[in-house]
């Protein structure tokens, strides 16, 4: 049953997330003079039960999703997070099962996830600089426990490891050649991310976007590169490949080079609300037709008509006006 928004554009690719809660205070996130006691998290019975995401899950699948990562917030801060991999393995027809994490855990999971039947984890890294690192996680968390998690991922089978740099101008634009000069050689893939005005909270100004050219111009300086092809229609991140042999890696170019007229991803919150654009200010509420007892074919009518009446090109028309829109946050949305 092919599904396909009013740009002709198919669902393939379904975001999760597990949580809003997260153990960092990522300044580019959830800056802590927001995300502080006073803050209010979504309470635990508001958060989709592994069920409801597996019932969710299923229907996206046979809409022609073949790609579900699981986020956050942290995502493995959800307890239990290795049954719910282990169920939504089990759904015929999904190719890829991956997870976003801050690598926080991942030395004590990493094994038990691929237990579970995970495919493989992005680890988000934006510096190799202790206080570089420590300033943008803002809870005083060390490089050398992240490298600790990458590795024990690796050693677990969840390989590649895709390593998420998000570059900030003044802030770790220096950690971009230390960070693509660790991870040649290793099999690993670096993605340079522009910093995006996601949410409302982190200041975002065009200044501090580093653009993506600019980044794979100063790679390129020191070690040339060219380009390759994608791997899938659809693929987010521009990939790059070292001419000498050493591995590649991507940049991923949001703001610079917007690249909505093949974005094919739909998107779950932890309470259930369905969205269809990472700058989306309101959502579906799925929950509410769950827990009142819809069937699978009133499920699947109602994701058939919210995909089917997509509009979204947020990155295309981006303007001023549109930064200051009361975006939802991208550890509510997930990222
Ligand atoms: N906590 C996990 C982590 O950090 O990997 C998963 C959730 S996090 C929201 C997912 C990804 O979004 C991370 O790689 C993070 O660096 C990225 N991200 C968060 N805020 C961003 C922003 N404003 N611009 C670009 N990327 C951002
Ligand atoms: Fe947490 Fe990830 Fe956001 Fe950092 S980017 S605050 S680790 S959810
Ligand atoms: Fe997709 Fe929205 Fe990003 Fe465009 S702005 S690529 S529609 S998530």
């Amino acid at each position: 049953m092919a599904l396909l928004d009013t740009m002709g554009r198919p669902v393939r690719d379904l975001r999760i997330s597990v949580t809003d809660r997260c153990n960092f205070r990522c300044t580019y996130c959830m800056p802590k003079e927001i995300f502080n006691r006073d803050y209010e998290f979504l309470a635990r019975e508001l958060l989709l039960s592994f069920e409801e995401i597996e019932r969710i899950t299923r229907v996206f699948v046979g809409f022609g999703v073949e790609k579900v990562r699981l986020t956050g917030g942290e995502p493995l801060l959800r307890r239990g997070i290795e049954e719910l991999i282990a169920n939504l393995r089990t759904i015929d027809g999904l190719r890829d099962l991956t997870l976003t994490t801050n690598g926080s855990l991942l030395s004590r999971k990493a094994e038990d996830l691929a237990a579970a039947g995970l495919d493989r984890v992005t680890v988000s890294l934006d510096s190799l600089d202790e206080a570089t690192f420590q300033a943008m996680n803002d809870v005083g968390f060390t490089v050398a426990e992240v490298l600790g998690g990458i590795d024990a991922a690796a050693a677990a089978g969840l390989d590649p490891v895709k390593i998420n740099m998000v570059v900030k101008r003044g802030v770790n634009d220096d950690s971009i050649l230390p960070i693509a000069e660790y991870f040649r050689h290793t099999g690993h893939i670096v993605r340079f991310i522009e910093f995006m005005d996601v949410g409302a909270t982190n200041g975002w100004r065009l200044d501090d976007v580093v653009p993506a050219g600019d980044v794979v111009k100063m790679v390129n300086e020191v070690w040339p590169v060219e380009p390759a092809d994608a791997n899938y229609e659809g693929e987010v991140a521009q990939r790059w490949r070292y001419v000498d042999g050493a591995g590649e890696f991507g940049v991923i170019t949001s703001v610079t080079q917007p690249f909505c007229g093949s974005c094919s991803r739909a998107r779950l919150s932890a309470e259930g609300k369905l969205f269809t654009c990472l700058f989306a200010t309101a959502g579906t509420d799925l929950r509410a037709s769950l827990r009142s007892g819809a069937s699978d074919a009133e499920l699947e009518a109602l994701l058939r008509g919210v995909w089917e009446a997509r509009t979204d090109r947020y990155s295309e028309v981006r303007s001023e006006a549109t930064v200051d829109l009361p975006k939802v946050e991208m550890s509510y949305i997930g990222g």
